[in-house]
């Protein structure tokens, strides 16, 4: 039986708008998105296998601080995908899902398991159309059982301009103090 591997993990603050994630990043993408950040990834066995086992002692160690866990990629190896998945909600967190595919691609090739996700990324990278974070983006980050797309979640507001401060010089080239070349504080 196949399984998945990843080849990186790590814990994740803006990926998952509002939670806290444990981020696996699986290998063997197929599609081959031109400007892919993890093209190291692409090739097929690389990393360790994520076991359900290892899954639940990463849980336990984590436990009270993350709220979800995001699997990049897998989609390509559904069923381990839904063990995998299933086992993060019996654990109470929230999941997530990146792909590259688009949500009706996904539900013709390897739909068993998207109702075991709270969150869902579909879209390829698409570098002159950019990321989320991308009024242009092809890309969708939905919240599953609503349906909705919460994109406007990761594009930030523009900060306003910062107040332009007026310096005031702590000695005047008349005072005594710049004369003799020490600066006392008041
Ligand atoms: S879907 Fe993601 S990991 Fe796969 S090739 Fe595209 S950008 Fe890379």
């Amino acid at each position: 039986m196949q399984q998945l591997r990843f080849t990186s993990e790590q814990i994740v603050w803006q990926e998952v708008p509002g939670e806290v994630s444990l981020a696996f990043l699986f290998s063997g993408c197929l599609l081959r998105c031109r400007g892919c950040h993890s093209a190291d990834s692409w090739k097929a066995g690389l990393g360790s296998v994520l076991t359900e086992d290892y899954l639940q002692s990463r849980l336990s160690r984590y436990r009270g601080l993350i709220s979800c866990v995001l699997f990049m990629g897998g989609e390509w190896l559904p069923e381990p995908l839904e063990r995998l998945l299933v086992a993060v909600t019996r654990a109470g967190l929230k999941t997530c899902l990146y792909t590259g595919l688009e949500r009706d691609e996904l539900e013709a090739q390897s739909g068993c398991f998207i109702p075991h996700l709270t969150y869902l990324k579909t879209g390829r990278w698409m570098p002159e159309q950019g990321g989320l974070d991308s009024p242009t983006t092809n890309q969708r980050f939905i919240h599953v059982p609503s349906g909705d797309v919460l994109n406007h979640l990761f594009i930030r507001e523009a900060a306003p301009a910062p107040a332009r401060k007026r310096v005031i010089p702590l000695v005047q080239p008349g005072d005594s103090a710049f004369r003799s070349g020490v600066l006392q504080a008041a």
